[in-house]
């Protein structure tokens, strides 16, 4: 850090900047040694000399930091997951792949570059490894990053009728932002209000260019997609629960999935169920 002291601080591990779960959301705040900085006597700006020796103003890394702070509180991580970070620790057989490319979308990003679609079973990590995109994206390069779960958007919007604030209302910072995060992408009933959200939100992040990563637990094959049973209402005794085996294709119909397909790279996900502990062994 620029200015302060050369001994890391054990709180923040020199990062400046603590992570917090609170009840709803991770909560990003600075820490203790970055609160004053000495290199620009918390004005925000420094004063440097270019190669001809011409005066210059540049931002501080502070100012830097205050951004990336309230971009975070603006984005919605789940509590659960504010440790999440694409750091080596996290790597693993199962994740490696996506957790790369992630890796790279986030240090290459460039407005426009396409997203990523996280397919795979609950439990592998898909979650996690998106929080940690937004991390990354935000503290490591100041871009304005939002996660919405999907099925939570849904109750959302269905709760605002009720107070009488329209869809758009919700629905207009998630197609404004610039980098955006939708997680269970299929996980709902599927009505033809669900779809036409999806619609709308698709369609309007595909016209504008943006960059949009998935994760969903609906894959494109029979075999490996989520496998659901329910147990119909009049079900009579000994008769046994209804399984489908919707393709993500199934859930959100040919025209949502080709434009995802085009907007988005896939990475499917495979391997142990990160929630079983007798997998957490091959984490290391
Ligand atoms: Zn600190
Ligand atoms: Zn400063």
């Amino acid at each position: 850090m620029e200015g302060q002291s050369a001994v890391l601080c054990m709180r923040c591990a020199g990062s400046g900047v603590l992570i917090e779960a609170t009840v709803s959301n991770s909560r990003a705040e600075l820490c203790e040694c970055a609160r004053h900085c000495r290199a620009c006597d918390d004005s925000g700006f420094i004063l440097a000399r270019d190669d001809a020796q011409r005066e210059l103003v540049r931002e501080c890394e502070c100012k830097r930091r205050r951004t990336s702070v309230r971009l975070y509180n603006d984005a919605g991580v789940p509590g659960k997951f504010a440790d999440a970070r694409l750091e080596d620790k996290f790597r693993n057989g199962h994740n490696g792949v996506t957790f790369d490319s992630l890796k790279y979308l986030a240090s290459q990003y460039k407005p426009g570059d396409k997203g990523l679609l996280l397919m795979g079973q609950p439990g592998v990590g898909k979650t996690f490894l998106a929080a940690a995109f937004i991390h990354e994206m935000i503290f490591g390069r100041g871009v304005p990053t939002h996660f919405r779960d999907f099925f939570h958007l849904l109750s959302e919007i269905r709760a605002g009728y009720s107070m009488n604030r329209s869809e758009s209302e919700l629905i207009q910072p998630l197609v404004d932002v610039e980098v955006l995060v939708i997680d269970e992408l299929g996980k709902g009933r599927n009505t033809p209000f669900e779809q036409n959200i999806l619609d709308v939100l698709i369609s309007q992040r595909y016209n504008g260019r943006k960059t949009t990563l998935f994760t969903t637990n609906y894959t494109d094959s029979k075999s490996t997609t989520l496998v659901e049973k329910t147990r119909p209402k009049d079900a009579v005794p000994g008769e046994g629960d209804v399984v489908t085996r919707d393709t993500l294709l199934d859930r959100i119909g040919p025209r949502i999935y080709s434009r995802l397909r085009e907007m988005c790279d896939l990475e499917i996900m495979r391997g142990a169920d990160l929630r079983e502990p007798e997998t957490e062994v091959s984490l290391g």
